[in-house]
């Protein structure tokens, strides 16, 4: 019987790169994007396993209704979803005393409130399923937080706090929810940032060296996998060594 995951932010960077993985693991994909479709049919493509299935859904993950889309089709598509990765995600760094209203609530409602989202319209099917593996993607920002990201450092701590309240109570129904929390991990994302900082960043990472989106879908490999079966409302970090 063929898997089938959800993984919202698929277009590029991280959740690209977990969408090639799951692929070559023989999963069906319902992959999300907001903006950019080229890029995302161009993933698909380009996947090396032919043999499954996957469709694309373009919606806003900050939006209760489209996120409400997104689970609806994949159900629709598919019957059951095993996997859902919330790994969707904006920056909007600033400092404290410039930050917009704006900067603070737009990433606030796609990282956390998109996340709620997706995870509040699957959450009754899942339970009807009894099993299902949920994915929530945060950062070290929302463990260590991060000068300049006092926006997004709230919303990836959030949900690390909705991870935990919802591996609690979907455990009784084999459902099991872990966050990951990468650490400086080369993609558009990281791009961004000015070059001396990141050297002064690569200073404090043990391992010397960025991440890839590699070691982000090794560890969404094992979390799906069944050796993470006793494994919920954990935030694993995959980071060098950046923060512990
Ligand atoms: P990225 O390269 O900028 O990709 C972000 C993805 O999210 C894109 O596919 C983008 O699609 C999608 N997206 C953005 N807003 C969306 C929305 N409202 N609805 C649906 N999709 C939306 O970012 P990344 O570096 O791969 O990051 C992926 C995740 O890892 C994020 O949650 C990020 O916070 C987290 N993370 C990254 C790092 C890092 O160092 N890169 C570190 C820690 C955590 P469109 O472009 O089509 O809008």
């Amino acid at each position: 019987m063929i898997k089938t995951a959800i993984i919202t932010g698929a277009s590029k960077g991280i959740g690209a790169v977990i969408a090639k993985r799951l692929n070559e693991l023989n999963y069906n994909l319902v992959l999300n994007y907001r903006t950019n479709t080229a890029l995302m049919e161009e993933l698909i493509v380009n996947f090396k396993n032919k043999e499954t299935k996957n469709i694309i859904v373009q919606c806003d993950v900050s939006l209760y209704e489209d996120a409400k889309k997104l689970i609806d089709e994949a159900y629709s598509t598919f019957g059951t979803v095993d996997v859902l990765i919330n790994n969707a995600g904006i920056t909007k760094d600033n400092l404290l005393p410039l930050m917009t209203e704006e900067e603070f609530d737009r990433v606030i409602d796609i990282n956390l409130k998109g996340t709620f989202n997706s995870c509040r319209h699957i959450a009754k099917r899942m339970m009807k399923q009894r099993q299902g593996r949920i994915i929530n993607i945060s950062s070290v920002s929302g463990l260590a937080g991060n000068p300049g990201q006092v926006n997004y450092s709230a919303s990836k701590a959030g949900i690390i706090g909705m991870t935990k309240s919802m591996a609690r109570e979907l455990g009784k129904k084999n459902i099991l929810v872990n966050a990951i929390a990468p650490g400086f991990i080369k993609t558009e994302m990281t791009d961004k940032i000015p070059e001396e900082i990141k050297a002064e960043m690569m200073k404090n990472i043990p391992l010397q060296r960025l991440g890839k989106p590699e070691d982000i879908a090794d560890c969404v490999e094992f979390l799906i996998s069944d050796k993470a079966s006793y494994i919920t409302g954990q935030v694993i970090s995959v980071n060098g060594g950046f923060y512990m």
